[in-house]
């Protein structure tokens, strides 16, 4: 029945001067969403985007696409009328509201636009003409001007419009407003949730991950690799750096006390992950870190990894519960994925006892252990990553 939606916008409000950037990049990243689900036409028009099919498409794939486009507030399924005479459009809607609202004791209001001025009929005597032709129609119903259970929206321009109720789109900015982020991805449930949140608010982002091979496995790099698929369904195309991270590990477990490694791991993560971050030309860092999920997560160890970082790090998910974090990975479709059980590159390495107060001062003077191979590690680390393209 619906060959159109009518994409309505989040925050608009916010936007003066730059409010045609905001649409353009919405309207990009509706029909990259789109792309393989059929042919739509995507057109901007006074505070909110049309879509219209124009080939076969199917309907159900096509509002969960649009549910992934950061920046919509609201979609309305749109029945396409072609033939514009009058009473061609009374029965259409006719038919529409007696397709859609299966309870005819309803109240209702019709809005009219006229978007072709040369219609013969103004947009006060559409509502008034239609009102009348509902009312005739199904007598149940009946009109309120002020809070109806149904507004009816009748569009005439070149063919007429006709929709009455919305979906939630996900909120949030387009993609492609706010500058690039560099996600720390790991195969956990905390960062993918993470990048999603960030990249809600039009952050476009790449992702790096930290692998350890042959003590990580190529399916813990696989179940990466999914992850930046599922959320790019979100944030659109995506690098993802993998990093060989485990010479850098092994040096460090033999040069630094053990319940200090996961810390200045940690720490080496930050900086490769900057460096890339700097070279791909991003403007900060991302990661799935919450206050005391876990010892490398208290006050005292975020301040000592966030020591070495020059970037600022955003960490959506500071101040959240396991569960809710849980809740919203099971809402964006990773959590499935996040917990097969694949080991992660920080456990292996994880001392029965680790730190859960460092000192900044004592494990600086431990990485001086690591002073004679460290730089050339980390400089081969960066300059032998794989980059992976996420489509
Ligand atoms: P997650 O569920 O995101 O893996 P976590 O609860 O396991 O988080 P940590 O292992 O302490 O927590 O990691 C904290 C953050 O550091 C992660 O959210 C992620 O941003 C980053 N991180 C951890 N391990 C890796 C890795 N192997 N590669 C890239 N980033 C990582
Ligand atoms: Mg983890």
């Amino acid at each position: 029945m619906y060959k159109a939606f009518l994409v309505k916008y989040a925050e608009i409000g916010l936007k003066g001067k730059n409010r045609y950037m905001f649409e353009n990049a919405l309207r990009d990243q509706i029909k990259f969403n789109l792309q393989n689900l059929g042919e739509f036409e995507v057109s901007k028009e006074q505070g909110r985007i049309f879509v219209e099919a124009v080939s076969e498409f199917d309907y159900e794939e096509t509002v969960a696409a649009l549910q992934k486009v950061f920046g919509i507030w609201g979609i309305c399924p749109v029945v396409v009328i072609d033939n514009t005479e009058w009473e061609n459009i009374e029965e259409a809607v006719g038919d529409y509201v007696d397709g859609y609202y299966k309870d005819k004791n309803i109240t209702f209001k019709v809005d009219a636009k006229r978007g072709n001025k040369q219609y013969p009929m103004t947009s006060p005597e559409i509502c008034v003409e239609m009102g009348s032709y509902l009312l005739k129609r199904f007598p149940e119903m009946k009109v309120d001007v002020h809070n109806p259970e149904a507004r009816i929206t009748v569009e005439v321009r070149n063919k007429a419009y006709v929709y009455s109720h919305v979906l939630k789109g996900p909120g949030g900015m387009p993609i492609g407003t706010a500058g690039k982020a560099m996600l720390l991805l790991s195969g956990g449930i905390d960062s993918p949730v993470a990048g999603y949140m960030i990249a809600k608010r039009g952050v476009t982002i790449e992702a790096t991950y930290f692998h350890a091979p042959p003590y990580t496995s190529e399916r813990a790099k696989q179940k990466v690799v999914d992850l930046a698929k599922i959320i790019s369904a979100y944030t659109g195309p995506m690098k993802l750096h993998v990093v060989n991270f485990t010479d850098i590990q092994l040096y460090i477990y033999e040069k630094c006390p053990h319940e200090e490694l996961t810390i200045i791991m940690r720490r080496y993560m930050m900086k490769i992950a900057e460096k890339i971050a700097a070279d791909r030309n991003c403007l900060g860092l991302v990661t799935g870190e919450s206050i005391g999920q876990v010892a490398s997560q208290t006050m005292h160890s975020l301040a000592a990894t966030n020591a070495v970082c020059n970037m600022p790090v955003y960490r959506p998910l500071i101040a959240f519960d396991k569960q809710d974090i849980i809740e919203v990975s099971e809402k964006i479709g990773t959590y499935e994925t996040s917990i097969q059980p694949y080991e992660d590159c920080c456990t292996i390495f994880v001392a029965k006892h680790p730190v859960t107060r460092p000192v900044l001062k004592i494990i600086e003077k431990n990485e001086e252990n690591l002073s004679e191979q460290i730089d050339e590690l980390v400089r081969t680390a960066i300059a032998t990553r794989e980059v992976i393209s996420i489509k």
